[in-house]
């Protein structure tokens, strides 16, 4: 089954508004196996969204709109559907007395002009709205639908969860399950040239990768009559990838790296303390995303200048004059400075040039150091990292958790 989403209204043609219902839309109609192929917008505008509709009927079986439905000359969503369908429409007594309620409750006077909320096609199915005045409504005819929605957002999501959703399933049969895989420390071309065999013999499951905040996602969607069938489709391809690359998958999950991470420290007991130059307080505020954290998590320090690290963390200053502050001896020093200063089990470190200047050929812009101390070990990694400033601080953040990742798995 296909839908397409008419987002209608000018203020998101302009831009005033940004179109998160159909965001939202895209998203339920995933899981319940409708595909989507298209999404458009339209302004208030009845020859528009006339053309909208017809081109959206030669293509899908059903036309999900929002917005439009309001109670002044301008909102022609519904008269225009109706329009396409060639279906009448007359007063329901039924919805008019809920508009009634509606304005007492919220103690206003219904002006005469809300009235045309309540016109509805004889063999509509008529969905309430508990949290504005416009109804929304199901059409149909020649086995193509279409389901008018308000555009609030609040009006919008209750009315779509509890009365458009419990409709679609029911005549939709069939359901649409996804496994995210996520991986670190492989970049999106060389993952998918390991698995592109596997992507292109398969149209379902179908499987996407994703790439967002330096991290890649690998969606595997399977659609089957059930869930239990379609887990059944997903389980061997998710063996197969694992076989692959499995080494870089850091979660089975759409969660975080920090998110690992930090349940990983929690549960293993194990407190933290960090100490950041290049980073400035990413790789602490990052860890503290995670609301369980503060079990664990010591202090985090930026130490930026020479005076700080030698003051705060104990680093030498023989070391820092012979080594320069971007070097492995620093990072380890870092590490271990903090972890005893704090009697904490673990430690990261960070160091490194974020650019723009700053850098020579010897320790050009990117190199980053991270240090891993975990009770009395200190490994220390050496990165050449890619971007500009914020995108070096943001990749080494992220190697840094990862790092901690790998050394908290081999204990
Ligand atoms: P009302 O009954 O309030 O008149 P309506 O169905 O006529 O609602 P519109 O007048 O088109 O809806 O939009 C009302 C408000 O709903 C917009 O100002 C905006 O805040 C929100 N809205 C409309 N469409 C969207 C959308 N696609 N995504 C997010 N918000 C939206």
């Amino acid at each position: 089954m296909r839908a397409e989403i008419i987002a209608v209204g000018t203020e998101i043609l302009l831009g005033d508004i940004i179109d998160t219902n159909s965001a939202y839309l895209s998203k339920e109609l995933a899981l319940l196996g409708i595909d989507v192929y298209y999404k458009s917008c339209v302004g208030d505008n009845e020859d528009r969204l006339r053309d909208a509709f017809y081109e959206g009927l030669k293509r899908s079986d059903i036309i999900i709109t929002t917005g439009g439905l309001g109670p002044t000359d301008d909102d022609i969503t519904k008269e225009i559907a109706c329009e396409v369908f060639d279906k009448k429409m007359e007063l329901d007594t039924n919805s008019l007395e809920k508009i009634e309620l509606f304005f007492n409750k919220i103690g206003t006077k219904m002006t005469e002009n809300n009235k045309k909320q309540a016109y509805f096609p004889k063999d509509a199915i008529i969905l309430e709205n508990k949290n504005g005045t416009a109804p929304g409504a199901i059409l149909s005819k020649d086995k193509k639908i279409i389901i008018v929605l308000p555009g609030p957002p609040k009006e919008m999501i209750p009315m779509f969860e509890y009365e458009v959703k419990p409709y679609l399933k029911s005549i939709n049969k069939g359901t649409l399950i996804s496994k995210t895989l996520k991986f670190f420390g492989i970049g999106e071309s060389t993952l998918e040239s390991k698995i592109i065999d596997i992507i292109k013999n398969q149209d379902n499951p179908t499987i996407a990768p994703y790439v967002s905040n330096m991290e890649i996602r690998l969606r595997i969607s399977a659609k089957a009559e059930s869930e239990y069938k379609a887990n059944e489709m997903i389980t061997p391809i998710v063996k197969k990838i694992k076989d692959r690359v499995g080494e870089f998958i850091y979660a089975e999950d759409n969660v975080s790296i920090e998110e690992v991470v930090s349940k990983m420290l929690v549960e293993k007991n194990l407190t933290i303390s960090i100490a950041e130059s290049c980073t400035g307080g990413l790789v602490s505020s990052t860890l503290i995303n995670y609301p369980g954290i503060s079990s664990v998590f010591m202090e985090g320090c930026v130490t930026y200048s020479n005076e700080s690290k030698i003051n705060r963390l104990g680093v030498s200053a023989d070391t820092l004059a012979r080594y320069g502050a971007v070097s492995e001896e620093i990072a380890k020093e870092m590490a271990e400075g903090i972890a005893t200063n704090l009697n904490t089990n673990v430690a990261i470190s960070t160091t490194g040039i974020a650019g723009p200047g700053g850098g020579t050929t010897y320790k050009p812009v990117g190199l980053v150091y991270i240090g891993i101390y975990i009770n009395g070990k200190t490994t220390v990694k050496k990165y050449i990292l890619n971007g500009n400033r914020q995108d070096i601080r943001l990749r080494a953040t992220k190697n840094a958790l990862n790092d901690l990742r790998l050394r908290l798995l081999e204990l």
